[in-house]
């Protein structure tokens, strides 16, 4: 039996690492622009702890690690995201 080997991403926030599936994917799209969890171009990762997800910061974190500008689109699907894990 092969062993699958958990991809490991680091948080942008806490910089802690995790297995990628237990991560939100920030992606910013070559043509879409920035993406949650889809996607293909440079991406981000953040945690599902809430000290994470609500950083005042994130959103600047973001915008940095990704190069690209957050759009309203994105921060309402984003917010409705977290909106689960609460
Ligand atoms: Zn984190």
């Amino acid at each position: 039996m092969i062993q699958k080997s958990p991809v490991m991403r680091k948080c942008i926030s806490c910089r802690t690492t995790f297995d990628r599936n237990n991560l939100l994917k920030i992606t910013n799209d070559h043509k879409l622009g920035i993406m949650l969890n889809q996607g293909i171009g440079r991406s981000a990762y953040i945690c599902k702890s809430k000290k994470c997800y609500t950083d005042s910061k994130l959103k600047k974190k973001l915008q940095k690690a990704l190069k690209g500008i957050l759009n309203p689109e994105f921060i309402d699907i984003f917010e409705r995201e977290i909106a689960n894990y609460k």
